[in-house]
């Protein structure tokens, strides 16, 4: 896990920053991993890591320094 970086945001949520095996982004936050999914001008897009296989809709959006959430969708299925 090179490079995790680890913060608190604005609502005392514990979130970790770090790459998953193949190089991309993930933001781990309250044990929830979330993978990007698109990037949409300043801002860019998380889906759950369990989106695919479960249909899982939980979303985080954030800036594209990555560590502004301006939008958790933090309910899960599974
Ligand atoms: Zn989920």
């Amino acid at each position: 896990m090179k490079h995790a970086r680890w913060f608190r945001d604005a609502s005392g949520r514990g979130i970790t920053i770090t790459t998953s095996k193949r190089g991309r982004p993930i933001i781990k936050i309250e044990g929830r991993r979330f993978f990007k999914k698109r990037v949409l001008g300043l801002k860019a897009h998380w889906k759950c890591s369990s989106h695919h296989h479960l249909g899982c809709r939980a979303v985080l959006h954030t800036l594209d320094d990555n560590m502004t959430i301006i939008k958790c969708y933090n309910v899960h299925n599974h």
